[in-house]
């Protein structure tokens, strides 16, 4: 149907597009319902990698035995999603497609290194996270393709979610950060520049040795946040630090 019968926008959990109808930011006239392909929905294991439909929902994850093993910081990021209505409902394939920059699932998906399933009527491709995005709200997903599923290898190290927002629950971050903390350090951030955020020149530094306070400022000169809204860049650019030196301090 996305092929042949284009134009039209894949729904799953609606969280997204339901506001996005209600504002009158969303033009396109004729949707796809994905919600009953139970096949998209399935968490296990497949080869070696974690497995995760793009119909999962945030409670799906959390009740996850194989999540909270492999990747608990996607079930710590699931449980701060929204509240309970939108924890039933949101999807991880919608959080990723709606490509904001605040998206709590992001930056957990960009530090485990996650591959994006995509397929179309005419195959499959499998896109690493860090070239997912192309620019705000900009992706390599074409209009005939679905995301099906996320790929993640085996994490090793300590892993840590936390959200800064105005409030613990039904807030949008000003800034979020996953970082695992094992023989190297991965840092990803959301809500600091146009898209979500690999360090990598901090997690270079990190390798190379520095300390917290150069990792710090090698962090604040690395991202870009912007004031808007919720938050202001300068608040961002500290927050961010502060939350770098709280994953360091969990360094074994
Ligand atoms: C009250 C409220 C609180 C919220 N709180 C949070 C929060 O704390 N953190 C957070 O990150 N988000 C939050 N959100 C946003 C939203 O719930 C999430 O982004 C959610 O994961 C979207 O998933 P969905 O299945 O509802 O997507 P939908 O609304 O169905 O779709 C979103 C976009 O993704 C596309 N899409 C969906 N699935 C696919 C697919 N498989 N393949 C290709 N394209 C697809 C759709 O076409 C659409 O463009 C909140 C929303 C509301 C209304």
């Amino acid at each position: 149907m996305l092929r042949d019968e284009a134009p039209a926008t894949p729904m799953a959990g609606c969280t997204d597009l339901y506001v996005a109808l209600n504002f009158g930011t969303l033009a396109e006239a004729r949707f796809l319902n994905l919600w009953t392909l139970d096949a998209l929905r399935a968490i296990e294991v497949r080869s070696g990698l974690l497995s995760i439909g793009a119909l999962a929902t945030y409670s799906d994850i959390i009740r996850s035995p194989l999540v909270r093993r492999r990747l608990p910081m996607l079930a710590a990021a699931s449980r701060e999603v929204g509240g309970a209505q939108i924890q039933n409902r949101g999807t991880l394939g919608g959080n990723v497609a709606n490509a904001s920059p605040a998206g709590d699932t992001l930056p957990v998906l960009a530090a485990a290194d996650a591959i994006v399933v995509l397929q179309s009527a005419a195959g499959t491709r499998r896109v690493p996270f860090s070239g997912f995005y192309t620019g705000y709200r900009r992706t390599v997903r074409r209009a005939d393709e679905l995301i099906v599923r996320f790929e993640i290898p085996a994490v090793a190290g300590r892993q840590w979610f936390r959200k800064v927002g105005t409030r613990a629950a039904q807030a949008i971050s000003k800034v979020a950060i996953a970082g695992i903390v094992g023989d190297e350090v991965r840092i990803a951030l959301g809500s600091v520049a146009p898209t979500v955020v690999r360090a990598s020149r901090t997690e270079a530094a990190l390798a190379r040795g520095a300390s917290v306070a150069e990792a710090q400022r090698t962090l604040m000169d690395e991202i870009a946040p912007i004031d808007d809204i919720r938050s202001t860049a300068e608040y961002r650019r500290r927050v961010a630090a502060n939350l770098l030196a709280r994953l360091l301090d969990r360094r074994p």
